[in-house]
């Protein structure tokens, strides 16, 4: 069935919220529900099956994780449709190993939904690096990008060394990198890698051009098996 016939209680509760005393001319909010309404009943001419299938599951062999920045929407810039790309995006693109949002979507995404790639995507003209390359207190944000400051740090000569343009850019780098690294020592998708051969990439995302470009992620063997040794961990024995 189009997606049109889907879920009618939903479209009953649609067209409460959408109500006149709710419109406003202009108002983005309204004008998204608008766009979607005429998005589905394109859908539903153009390729009448995709919602039905989709009603059914998914089967994504995409786990894309990146920034929160409304310029970076993965679906869109990848040209891809519904059910093609599992997606976790937190500012920043970081990946922290404690952060519980994106290892329960990592686990579901990787053991349960066996996507065939992890794509960890970063961006030019990013907020939060920005706000890392900085000296500004700002909140709550300030713990969530301590990793970007850590990597500042760490970096600090050759990141000083540029022009602020270039060193973002380069921040923007080492985090993906990082967080490729980050990745890679995840137990879920180190024992993925191993046992049906998981691929995991770091792309960077040109907003100014709309253009991905992959991010060098290259390792010698002497890194990957030292990896193993120190972060595979089987189940314990009784
Ligand atoms: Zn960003």
């Amino acid at each position: 069935m189009p997606c049109r016939s889907f879920l009618p209680d939903l479209r009953e509760f649609v067209g409460l919220i959408t109500a006149k005393a709710y419109v406003r001319p202009g108002d983005k909010y309204n004008l998204a529900l608008s766009k979607n309404r005429e998005w589905a009943s394109r859908i539903a001419s153009e390729k009448p099956d995709l919602c039905a299938t989709l009603a059914k599951g998914q089967s994504p062999e995409i786990l894309w994780l990146g920034c929160s920045d409304s310029r970076c929407p993965e679906t869109t810039i990848l040209d891809m449709e519904p059910g093609d790309v599992f997606v976790h995006r937190n500012i920043a693109n970081i990946v922290h190993p404690t952060d519980l949002s994106i290892n329960a979507v990592i686990d579901y995404a990787v053991d349960h939904l066996k996507v065939k790639h992890v794509v960890l995507c970063g961006h030019t003209s990013c907020g939060g690096v920005a706000a890392a390359l900085g000296n500004t207190r700002l909140g709550l944000i300030d713990k969530w990008l301590m990793p970007l400051r850590t990597l500042r740090k760490d970096n600090i000569k050759l990141l000083e060394s540029l022009p602020d343009k270039e060193a973002a850019l380069k921040l923007v780098e080492l985090n993906v990198q990082n967080g490729v690294k980050a990745l890679k020592e995840n137990h879920t998708i180190l024992d993925a890698i191993g046992d049906r051969g998981l691929q995991v990439h770091g792309v960077i995302y040109d907003i100014a051009k709309g253009e991905l470009h992959e991010v060098d992620i290259e390792e010698d063997e002497e890194t990957s098996t030292i990896r193993q040794k120190a972060f595979k961990v089987s189940a314990a024995t009784k």
